[in-house]
């Protein structure tokens, strides 16, 4: 099957002109609607199955894979850049593989996608903004447009034209993974910060700067039991639409050209194989008319033989399955699917329909190469600067006991202790770099300590020293929290408390009596009520990213805090969850408190 395949799409010679006439697909003059017409009456079964397929670029088995089977597009998983992982070789490795896509018969050209969560993250250099529930905390929709502007430039040059954000998850508690992927607990504040794919897609689709958008997950994985990730969310349909919905409506306003399905259930039944959800819902009453996309290798979770998985899939509406190694095993049975009349002929051709009509809108079959002079973008200063304000504005200040806070910018003697002073790895979270993230400095950026050394006089001494917590220091600033995680392996089903490496620096500033700030860099609330009267102050940096200096500009007063919660901050154990509103009891800090200087 396989080898039939190759020859039918292969063997051919380019043919998208003939007898020197550009076909009408190939003119950038027609309407998208006559190209689309015309290119899908002059693709076989093998083409367009190719199309709804994408593979991750780092499983392919051979390059030329991507020619053989005429793949529509692919990805780069998270662990999955090229080396050296510079924006250069990005972009090389993008034009190596669209070559191989334009040498097929009908030269349809390439989409690749990957996880740009908060900045154009996998690679070395780059700008890297808060994790979206520091974004919900600034409250601030044009800010966060101009993040996703920002990150669509810092792709552009590598020819990395999707990106699989903004996460629309609406997250009902804390103890989820993903709660950090989340702009908030409430509908609304979700629903505001789409603003991020006007500023991914930019105004004009056809620019190469412009980067479709992904919202994602399609729909409820915020909203699981125990907060336990691709978990079944048990709400009625009311529920479901009004807390979890909402925000794709908001999304397709803005034309987000694809959504993402949820590797999660809903009463027990998985997402991606929910055709009254997916077709009837978003694409039917939704309107939804871009692309929609599996999680990866969501299919698997399917109940049934692979063949029917595939059949559930493509029937539920799926558009492109994210097939990450099985991508030669998915073509060959979704071929086979079609000629058993298993999946309808018509439902190959929606699919297909919407990838190459987002293709065209896109202006991919003019320029499919990397405009490489964007690459001067990544991680310019400019850049930099919007993302520390962005950190400004995030920072939520839960306590300020007798105003210790601002700092003064000449204070004598300044402690500063924490696995989270210097660590830009801890501050930068999952999905940088890599999958899971990695503590220590993986890219170019500033601590949170090397921000506070910039901040103070020159006649400050500033110590960093976890074995001197002790004698006369003005203030300590101890930034602790949470290292690294993504997805399941972020999960908390135990404790939300401090670890214990946290809880002994808490414990011998406590006994050193030195005045203390407590900055907590986390992807969500954690139970603090018990250390909280050992603080002067507490402010919450959630995952800031690569611009450490935002949080000092705000200490030493350069900036007075704004952000307010984006989740309720749960007082107990026992209180979790407090984000879904459903605990009676009242929260250590409710829903959209935050303090500020006078
Ligand atoms: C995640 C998605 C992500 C995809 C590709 C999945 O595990 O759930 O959010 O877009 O991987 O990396
Ligand atoms: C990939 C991620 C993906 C995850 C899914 C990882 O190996 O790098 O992109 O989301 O697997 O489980």
């Amino acid at each position: 099957m396989l080898a039939l395949l190759v020859i039918s799409i292969v063997a051919c010679q380019t043919d998208s002109r003939v007898g020197g006439i550009t076909l009408p697909y190939r003119d950038p003059a027609l309407p998208v609607e006559q190209r689309v017409d015309d290119l899908l009456s002059r693709m076989t079964l093998a083409e367009k199955v190719g199309q709804m397929t994408q593979a991750n670029v780092a499983s392919l088995g051979r390059l030329s894979d991507v020619a053989a089977l005429g793949l529509g597009s692919v990805l780069s998983g998270g662990d999955d850049s090229p080396t050296p992982n510079t924006p250069v070789a990005w972009a090389d490795q993008l034009d190596g593989l669209q070559r191989l896509a334009l040498s097929t018969r009908l030269s349809i050209p390439l989409l690749y996608g990957i996880d740009s969560v908060h900045g154009f993250s996998h690679a070395v250099g780059t700008t890297i903004f808060p994790h979206n529930i520091g974004l919900g905390a600034t409250r601030d929709a044009g800010l966060v447009q101009e993040i996703g502007r920002i990150t669509a430039l810092e792709m552009a040059g590598t020819g990395i034209r999707w990106a699989f954000a903004p996460c629309l998850a609406v997250v009902q508690n804390e103890r989820w993974g993903r709660t950090y992927e989340s702009f908030g607990q409430d509908p609304d504040l979700v629903s505001s910060m789409t603003s991020l794919i006007d500023g991914l897609q930019g105004g004009d689709l056809r620019l190469p700067t412009s980067i479709i958008a992904t919202a994602k997950h399609f729909v409820g994985d915020g909203g699981t039991t125990g907060g336990r990730d691709q978990g079944d969310t048990l709400v009625d349909e009311a529920d479901l639409r009004t807390v979890h919905m909402e925000p794709y409506r908001a999304a397709i306003a803005r034309d987000a050209q694809a959504v993402m399905v949820s590797y999660s259930s809903w009463n027990g039944q998985k997402m991606h194989g929910n055709r009254r959800m997916i077709t009837d819902t978003l694409k039917g009453e939704l309107g939804f008319n871009g692309i929609v996309v599996s999680d990866w290798d969501g299919i698997a979770q399917l109940g049934g033989g692979y063949d029917d998985q595939v059949r559930q899939a493509i029937n539920a509406g799926i558009d492109v399955v994210m097939t990450p190694t099985g991508y030669a095993r998915f073509a060959g049975a979704l071929q086979r699917a079609v000629l058993d009349g298993a999946i309808p002929m018509a439902r190959i051709d929606d699919a297909v329909r919407r990838i190459v009509s987002v293709k065209f809108r896109m202006g991919l079959f003019e320029r499919p190469y990397a405009p490489r002079e964007y690459l001067a973008y990544d991680g310019s200063a400019e850049n930099r600067a919007v993302a520390r304000r962005a950190v400004r504005e995030s920072l939520v200040l839960l306590k300020n006991d007798g105003g210790i806070l601002p700092l003064p910018r000449t204070i004598k003697r300044l402690l500063v202790v924490g696995k989270n002073a210097d660590n830009l790895g801890n501050q930068l979270g999952g999905w940088s770099l890599t999958w899971q993230g990695l503590s220590g400095a993986g890219t170019r950026g500033t601590t949170i300590l090397q921000g506070i050394r910039d901040a103070v006089s020159r006649d400050t001494q500033v110590v960093y020293d976890p074995a001197r917590i002790e004698g006369d220091y003005d203030a300590a600033i101890a930034v602790v929290g949470e290292t690294p995680y993504a997805e399941f392996h972020g999960d908390r089903p135990g404790s939300l408390s401090l670890d214990a490496a946290d809880s002994i620096v808490m414990d011998r500033l406590q006994s050193a009596g030195i005045p203390t700030v407590a900055v907590i860099v986390s992807g969500r609330p954690l139970v603090i009520t018990d250390r909280l009267p050992q603080w002067k102050a507490l402010v919450e940096a959630w995952l800031p990213g690569t611009e450490g200096a935002g949080v000092a500009e705000v200490l030493f007063g350069a900036y007075k805090p704004t952000g307010r919660l984006p989740v309720s901050w749960p007082r107990s154990e026992a209180q979790v969850p407090v984000a879904g509103g459903s605990s009676a009891a009242s929260p250590l800090f409710p829903y959209g408190f935050g303090l500020s200087y006078l």
